[in-house]
């Protein structure tokens, strides 16, 4: 009785372990399975991209799926963003979506002309002005953009939001999604 008791309490202190160990510093946590997975491209990875700007989509839902469709309604040939980040709405809450332009290394079509041939487009559903993303949401940012800084070579300082590149006139991504955060957790090892 008390070896099946002890072996009990191993079995629980192995189990927290690992549920523990699966946790960053920062108290993010990367899920399992890890969906990195699937945001591997179908062609090799361009060297040119140098940025990635980062996007609210001023709207209550989304999906890469209504965007694609909005884009393809405004005249585009498909979903203008490289990656779109659901807010529970149209996909799960911090569900990671890689669109077309992402898996095959094609120009975003998120920014003005000269960001759209080495800037990563990511947008997050949410209007940022109005309401917080949600923390899965701001889990998954972080996961994705430290995978596409490893993959890429991109450094903390060039993950920025939308209003903040040059000529750009928009309170895009929004006050309330802390960019400065990100990049302080981006800059700082797990
Ligand atoms: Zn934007």
């Amino acid at each position: 009785m008390i070896r099946l008791v002890a072996g009990f309490v191993l079995a629980q202190a192995i189990f927290i372990a690992g549920v523990l160990a699966l946790r960053a510093p920062s108290g993010a946590l990367v899920p399992d399975p890890d969906p990195s997975a699937s945001w591997e491209p179908r062609v090799p990875v361009r060297n040119a991209w140098t940025h990635v700007i980062i996007h609210h989509s001023a709207s209550g839902t989304g999906s890469a799926a209504q965007f694609d469709r909005e884009h393809r309604a405004k005249g585009w040939d498909s979903l203008g963003y490289h990656f779109v980040i659901g807010n529970g709405s149209l996909t799960e809450d911090g569900r990671v979506e890689a669109g077309s332009r992402w898996l095959d290394q094609a120009d975003g079509a998120h920014a003005k002309p000269e960001w759209n041939a080495r800037a990563v487009g990511v947008c997050l559903v949410g209007n940022f002005e109005t309401a917080d993303p949600t923390p899965a949401q701001l889990r998954s940012l972080e996961h994705l953009c430290r995978w596409l800084g490893s993959r890429c070579g991109i450094p903390p300082a060039n993950f920025v939001g939308h209003g903040g590149t040059h000529g750009n006139a928009t309170l895009c991504p929004g006050k309330r999604l802390d960019l400065e955060l990100l990049r302080r957790n981006l800059a700082s090892p797990r």
